[in-house]
């Protein structure tokens, strides 16, 4: 796990990644670097994680800072270590429909719809977000399992009328509580991804629960809804590297 600068938000993710990989008996190299690393170092450690056999996943917490390019950072990690999914390899594997590692968040809010019982095929699915970390790769997924995926953003136009139409609405704007219950399709299925904080320093979602949950089929806290999964979904996305790697030196004996 890399480190740049001194974000306190990237910070706390970083521990609680680190943590939950030493929980679950994975070793943990951390390197932390200053805001202002050259940008040849930052990729002259990624280069010698890529060469190094004892590392099978490189995260590179984003964001950077804004002397550093994310997408050639992104680039330069081994697509085979690329656990957060975010290398353009691993994006155009999951465009094709193909295995590879998927980025964390969404590849989790998949595992929960799965878990619930949630059939997403012949559904009409709504994504509200387009970024690449979160609302392009989970629309993917859910077209994958054949959903009938619309995905919106800053310049839809009548945002909730087209949540409404809905039966899977995934939520990932970065606005506190912006959905509410009279956005919803009575026994819509509802996944907030939001990490906001409100005026009094409290986490929560980009969606309102508690008028949401009044109309909604079921709906996900936040916290403790998908943030977690995202952390889980990043220890699968080593520990399969580590498989594939395996495979791979064994085929080469
Ligand atoms: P981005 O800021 O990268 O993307 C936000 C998206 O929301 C954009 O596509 C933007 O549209 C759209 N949007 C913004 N305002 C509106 C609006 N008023 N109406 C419709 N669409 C709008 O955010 P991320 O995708 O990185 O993150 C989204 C949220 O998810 C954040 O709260 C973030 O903290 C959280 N998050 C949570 C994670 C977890 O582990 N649970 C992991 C990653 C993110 P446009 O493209 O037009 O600008």
């Amino acid at each position: 796990m890399i480190l740049v600068g001194d974000d306190p938000g990237s910070a706390i993710y970083v521990r609680n990644k680190k943590k939950a990989t030493v929980e679950c008996g994975m070793k943990s190299f951390g390197y932390e670097l200053p805001a202002d690393v050259p940008e040849a170092e930052l990729l002259g450690l990624i280069d010698a994680l890529n060469a190094d056999p004892n590392v099978h996943g490189i995260l590179c917490q984003l964001p950077l800072p804004k002397h550093l390019d994310e997408f050639k950072v992104t680039c330069r990690i081994d697509p085979a270590k690329d656990v957060d999914g975010l290398h353009p390899m691993n994006v155009g594997l999951l465009s094709m429909g193909r295995e590879g590692p998927v980025s964390c968040t969404p590849a989790g809010v998949m595992v929960m719809l799965h878990r619930a019982g949630i059939e997403v095929a012949g559904k009409e699915c709504v994504v509200i977000g387009r970024s690449n970390i979160v609302g392009k790769p989970v629309a993917q997924l859910l077209l994958k399992e054949n959903g009938t995926v619309t995905v919106c953003h800053s310049r839809t136009k009548d945002l909730k009328a087209v949540v409404r139409r809905a039966d899977v609405v995934v939520v990932a704007i970065g606005r506190a509580k912006m959905v509410t219950g009279d956005w919803i399709k009575p026994g819509a299925v509802v996944v907030d991804v939001g990490i906001n904080r409100n005026a009094e320093g409290k986490v929560v979602g980009d969606v309102d629960f508690d008028s949401v949950a009044e109309v909604a089929g079921a709906v996900t806290p936040v916290p403790n809804g998908v943030g977690p999964m995202t952390i889980a979904m990043l220890l699968r996305n080593t520990l399969d590297a580590f498989k594939r790697a395996e495979k791979a030196r064994a085929a080469a004996r």
